[in-house]
């Protein structure tokens, strides 16, 4: 892939950075794209404060199994006694598949020594801080500095809240981290509607249908959350699907045809589609991310990122995440190989 773009020394060395991580990351590691893959935390209802870091393809399931619904694939340290029924009480998501999602979630458990937060800034350094490192404030400050890291940062990760208190401390922000405003101009954190809150409960005195109720209507709102999600792909896919199989078709940026119906794989190159019903715009992956990349260079020269995180369709203008349209690309191509 070639950038007709040039600038300075500095910048065309950038430029090359650039190339050399979207091959990696296109050519090598597109079939690893996973349609849901989340970063979780658990917080126990009677003990506050017990929580619980983890990572799953299908939270609702994971959920159940923490709290004994399933026999198998609970994880054990959720089976102490006295800590179910476990609440989802967040989950960060959009991982682009289970090693992305496992690096997190080992960052997010072990603060005190990540390597994607330096340390001098650091909440925490010792793994024996003692209440420090296991309270709340600080697990959601973790979330901050990690999603601000240029690593995480690309991949329009989103935060969603499924308890409005833990979002209320979220935005308390207790450590004063600056989540980095591309979050909000995305609209990237969010809590469900209905999210719960426990605050009309006496937690001191929670009865066993008390219990029952919070983990009921928690286990609703996360499978609500992840049901839409998968409905959404489905749909999406089906539109797509019929689009491929409609045989030879041009890319719209450089009018190069493809073919997802031919046996020849030079003809099925990664696509795109735009995720807005309405339009029709489709191109190769590539041609995409070298508007997008041209496009975030215009627009602000200081803050390069390696892989674009997304740009307008360059026909119906419509806000295009970078690594929801990787995933449907990569889906397709599953599509055409069965
Ligand atoms: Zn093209
Ligand atoms: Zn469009």
């Amino acid at each position: 892939m070639k950038l007709e773009v040039e600038k300075t020394n500095c910048t065309r060395l950038r430029y090359a950075a650039k190339e050399h991580i979207f091959s990696v990351n296109v050519n090598r590691e597109m079939g690893d794209f996973a349609q849901f893959y989340c970063c979780y935390f658990l917080q126990s209802v009677e003990h506050r404060q017990s929580f619980y870091i983890g990572s799953s393809p299908n939270p609702p399931r994971r959920l159940r199994q923490h709290n004994g619904d399933l026999v198998k694939g609970g994880a054990y340290r959720t089976k102490r006694s006295g800590t179910r029924p476990w609440e989802m009480i967040l989950f960060v998501y959009g991982f682009p598949n289970k090693i992305i999602a496992l690096q997190f979630e080992h960052a997010w458990q072990h603060g005190y020594k990540t390597r994607f937060i330096k340390e001098e800034a650091r909440i925490i350094n010792k793994k024996n801080s003692g209440s420090a490192g296991r309270n709340i404030h600080y697990k959601l400050a973790l979330i901050r500095q990690l999603l601000n890291h240029p690593f995480f940062k690309v991949m329009n990760l989103g935060v969603q809240f499924f308890n409005s208190d833990v979002a209320s401390t979220f935005d308390q922000n207790k450590f004063g981290i600056a989540l980095d405003p591309c979050y909000e101009n995305w609209g990237k954190v969010k809590t469900s509607e209905n999210a719960l809150s426990l605050s009309k409960y006496d937690l001191k005195r929670l009865t066993v249908d008390d219990l029952s109720d919070i983990s009921e209507q928690n286990r609703a709102l996360v499978s609500h959350f992840y049901d839409s999600s998968i409905k959404l792909d489905e749909e999406r896919m089906n539109r797509y699907t019929e689009r491929v199989m409609d045989g030879l078709s041009k890319c719209k940026l450089c009018y190069k045809t493809y073919d997802y119906t031919s046996e020849d794989e030079d003809l099925k190159p990664h696509i795109a589609f735009c995720t807005n019903e309405g339009c029709d715009f489709v191109s190769e992956v590539s041609c995409l991310c070298r508007r997008f990349i041209v496009e975030e260079i215009d627009d602000r020269d200081k803050d390069l990122t390696l892989i674009p995180r997304g740009g307008r369709c360059p026909e119906c203008r419509t806000e295009l995440e970078w690594t929801i349209l990787m995933k449907y690309s990569s889906m397709i191509k599953d599509v055409s190989r069965k």
